[in-house]
């Protein structure tokens, strides 16, 4: 007889929403959780980060406010005050997802876990646990590279939501989405930035447009960026860390974070043992109700690396509950999927890329414009917002938007009603605008910036 229905390793954003849909449908439920009970996001992920980008956007606000008519005495900012506030909405958060679990009657076990069978757990004290179904939530962890000379100088996201003191001069390898994030935290609150990509630019998958737009822009706010160079070695001197970069350059900072790539949680987990395979990048091979090879195993977010977001997590983990639970196969369209990045400016980006497009679709029409936002003409700041809709020549609907500016994140999640409901370019101009915003030029472009036409094979 199995101790229980259900056993979750993990207790992240996808495992707590499984364990809770689940024990709904009246299963009894366990979650384990190795090290905070809500996972990446809330403890070391979307939620610090975005509070750290609230606090970098406050230097903005303060240079603009003058030319509004304010006197502002010079701001000081203090780290320490940040990441303490920061440690204590992270722990609220935390209290409310155990009290979420408990008031749900899952039965949370503050454990690592390691499957033994495919129906049973064993947790660290070296108890098991008989289970009829096990879901693996287990997440994904920094990645650091190879070894290089002086790698104990690296740090990585986790670290960097705990440094004891902002650093003057940071270094930051990678491209990707962390990587933009952390460089807009440091330089707002006035660290000096440098970030090296070994890829000819950031934000590799964007559309090429919103990636060269962001890049202009980050340098206009003194980032730094190096592409086409990688860190070879790091050495400990006198009054920092020397960085040696391909090339043989070398750049002296206090701090060196790398944001190059997560891999999922799938060491050490048994998965071997009872017959778990793994797909192609390392993540555990699922079908699309997030079943694994044993047909009572199952696995959800960012384990699995099909789209590494919480939302999406979140999303798996609710059908996987409906489907083994609730009597409802549920797949989950992993489709036209809104995200943002909250680098300074913000983008948002929903469907295909401009060269995706072009791959897929014989005509392509482009609109896109670029504008000063209104609210940095009276600041003086240069700044100019982008946005892009990709356009199906063929049936006018739009099939991409890519945005770069204040408030993209917000502006992405509502397109992707419209992406999502297949609008047309014709649905989009039909809306009025609403006078004065950013968005409204989402409605107003009338200009084909470029049409694309697959010429027909001979
Ligand atoms: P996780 O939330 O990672 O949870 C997995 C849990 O399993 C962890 O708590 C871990 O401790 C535990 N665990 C692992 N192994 C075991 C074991 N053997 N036994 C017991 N417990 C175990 N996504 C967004 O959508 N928007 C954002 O803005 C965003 N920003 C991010 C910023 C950063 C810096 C990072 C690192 C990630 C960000 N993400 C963001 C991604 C998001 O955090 C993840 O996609 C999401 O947390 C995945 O959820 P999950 O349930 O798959 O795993």
């Amino acid at each position: 007889m199995p101790d229980v229905d259900l056993f979750v390793i993990g207790a992240g954003s996808g495992g707590v929403r499984a364990a809770r849909i689940a024990a709904g449908y009246g299963a009894s439920v366990m979650i384990a959780e190795e090290f905070r009970v809500g996972g990446t996001c809330v403890i070391r992920g979307c939620v610090p980060k975005k509070l750290l980008v609230y606090a970098a956007r406050f230097a903005d606000e303060f240079e603009d406010a003058a030319g509004y008519g304010w006197t502002v005495t010079e701001p000081a900012f203090d780290w320490p005050t940040l990441i303490a506030n920061k440690d204590r909405e992270i722990a609220r958060l935390e209290l409310a997802y155990t009290t979420n679990l408990e008031r749900a009657k899952v039965a949370i076990v503050k454990s690592r876990a390691m499957i033994v069978d495919p129906h049973t757990v064993k947790l660290a004290d070296g108890k098991t646990v008989r289970t009829k179904h096990i879901l693996i939530a287990t997440g994904a962890a920094p990645s650091l590279g190879k070894d290089i000379e002086g790698h104990a100088h690296v740090i990585s996201s986790n670290e960097a939501f705990h440094l004891d003191e902002l650093p003057k001069r940071i270094l930051i390898q990678g491209g990707g989405y962390i990587a933009v994030e952390f460089a807009g935290i440091f330089n707002g609150l006035g660290s000096e930035v440098t970030l090296v990509y070994r890829g000819d630019n950031i934000l590799r998958g964007f559309d090429d447009d919103l990636r060269a737009h962001l890049r202009t822009e980050m340098e206009k706010r003194g980032i730094k960026i190096i592409t086409k160079r990688i860190v070879e070695g790091i050495e400990k001197v006198d009054h920092g860390l020397c960085v040696e970069l391909s090339g043989h350059d070398e750049v002296i900072v206090d701090r060196v974070m790398f944001a190059t790539g997560r891999r999922p949680n799938v060491k050490g987990l048994g998965l071997e043992a009872a017959g778990v395979e793994l797909g192609m990048t390392g993540g555990i091979a699922v079908d699309a109700y997030s079943r694994t090879s044993v047909s009572n195993i199952y696995a959800i977010g960012d384990v699995t690396d099909r789209l590494n977001l919480t939302p999406v997590a979140i999303r798996e983990g609710h059908a996987f509950a409906d489907t083994v639970f609730g009597n409802r196969p549920t797949a989950v369209d992993h489709k036209n999927v809104p995200t943002a990045v909250f680098s300074e400016p913000e983008c948002g980006a929903i469907g295909l890329t401009e060269a995706e497009a072009c791959r897929d679709l014989p005509k392509v029409d482009i609109y896109k414009t670029s504008f000063r936002p209104m609210k940095a003409t009276l600041a003086g700041r240069d700044t100019r917002t982008f946005m892009k809709l990709v356009v199906d020549g063929t049936s006018d609907r739009v099939f991409g938007c890519h945005i770069v500016g204040p408030d993209a994140g917000e502006m992405i999640q509502l397109i992707g009603i419209a992406v999502k409901m297949k609008a047309t370019k014709a649905d989009f101009d039909a809306v009025m605008a609403v006078h004065p915003t950013a968005a409204e030029e989402l409605v107003t472009m009338r200009e084909k910036a470029v049409s694309h036409v697959r010429q027909a094979a001979e």
